[in-house]
């Protein structure tokens, strides 16, 4: 029996990124009332990303918060309700499932889209954060920012598939990639190695631990640290790239929601259902590949299409 209550949906939909607008854009036009419910960070990495100029529609690019403003208002339009709480536990095999936020508030729902995302790791250098949160030249994500630094010199920290991924993407766009490795070998597969070996312009600097980001507004330089001759030496660059990996945000999924090894939710063939039937997924919670905002948006449609034929099917709607 459908409950009705303001903190029922027939589609409650975790998270706000692109993603999770999306799919609330979706589910609200297709009259499933979506209910949202942020997260503590709402609008997902987006909110901590200056231009973007990749995501097609915005001819002359757009800031980050900017463009999360105009998905949330998207959402909005067509009648979902946000919540700015976070979800600290669920219930998700019941019917309908639960869902319980920091707020001590109790949702349920009849399907839920998580759209959690995931979050990049830092170093948590002092200042690697500053010069990060004020835009001054600190990314972990190249192919947003990389065509900024175009014939200029860039760093990247990292040594498996992502940072030899970025650190040969950069190459192409950049004068000299300065790829920072901490141990003596790189973790990433051979052939991504080898790509990296060959390009002309990746300096490979080993056994190497970044110290500081050196700048005040802007990123000057990068001091490293060998770590057999503590020997410490400050390279001239532009841009500072992070390519250390990213960790799903599904903590709250975990003992309910398949995973892999990393952590990032499993999902069924071409769709976005998961291993529990009415919970779907969708965004960089679930892709550790493209991670675009663009991607994510794609999927963050699919569940709520998903969503919608799975709630039809089991005469929920
Ligand atoms: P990984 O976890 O594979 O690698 C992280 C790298 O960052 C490691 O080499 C690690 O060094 C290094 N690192 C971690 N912390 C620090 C630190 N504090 N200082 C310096 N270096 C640090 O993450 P990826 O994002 O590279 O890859 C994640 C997954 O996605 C993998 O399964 C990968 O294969 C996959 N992927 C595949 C791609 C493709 O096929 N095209 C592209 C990108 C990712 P250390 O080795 O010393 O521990």
């Amino acid at each position: 029996m459908e409950t009705q209550n303001e903190y029922h949906s027939k589609c409650v939909i975790i998270g706000s990124g692109p993603a999770g607008y999306t799919a609330a854009i979706y589910a609200a036009r297709a009259a499933l009332q979506p209910i949202m419910i942020t997260g503590m960070e709402q609008g997902g990495q987006l909110m901590t990303t200056t231009d973007v100029e990749n995501y097609p529609g915005y001819p002359d690019g757009r800031t980050g918060p900017e463009m999360m403003d105009d998905f949330r208002k998207q959402a909005e339009r067509f009648g979902t309700k946000i919540y700015f709480q976070h979800v600290d536990r669920v219930e998700l095999q019941s019917n309908p499932k639960r869902i319980f936020t920091d707020a001590g508030q109790e949702f349920t729902a009849d399907s839920v889209i998580v759209a959690t995302g995931a979050t990049a790791k830092w170093l948590n250098l002092e200042s690697e954060q500053r010069l990060r949160l004020q835009g001054g030249g600190v990314s972990a994500c190249a192919v947003c920012d990389g065509f900024f630094y175009k014939g200029l010199d860039v760093a990247v920290v990292g040594a498996g598939d992502s940072a030899a991924e970025e650190a040969t993407y950069l190459s192409n766009l950049c004068k000299n990639v300065h790829l920072l490795v901490r141990k003596e070998e790189m973790r990433a597969s051979k052939i991504m190695q080898q790509r990296v070996f060959n390009s002309k312009n990746i300096h490979v600097h080993w056994n190497s631990v970044t110290k500081e980001v050196v700048g005040k507004d802007q990123v000057t330089g990068v001091k490293i640290e060998n770590v057999q001759n503590s020997e410490v030496t400050e390279i001239p660059v532009q841009g500072f790239f992070l390519a250390i990996g990213h960790k799903p945000n599904t903590d709250v999924f975990k003992g309910h929601l398949e995973m892999d090894e990393i952590g990032y939710l499993v999902t069924k063939g071409k769709s976005t259902r998961t291993n529990i039937p009415g919970v779907f997924a969708s965004g960089d919670v679930q892709d550790s590949v493209y991670r675009q905002a663009v991607t994510a948006a794609g999927t963050g449609c699919m569940a709520a299409l998903d969503a919608e034929r799975w709630l039809k099917e089991e005469g929920l709607i």
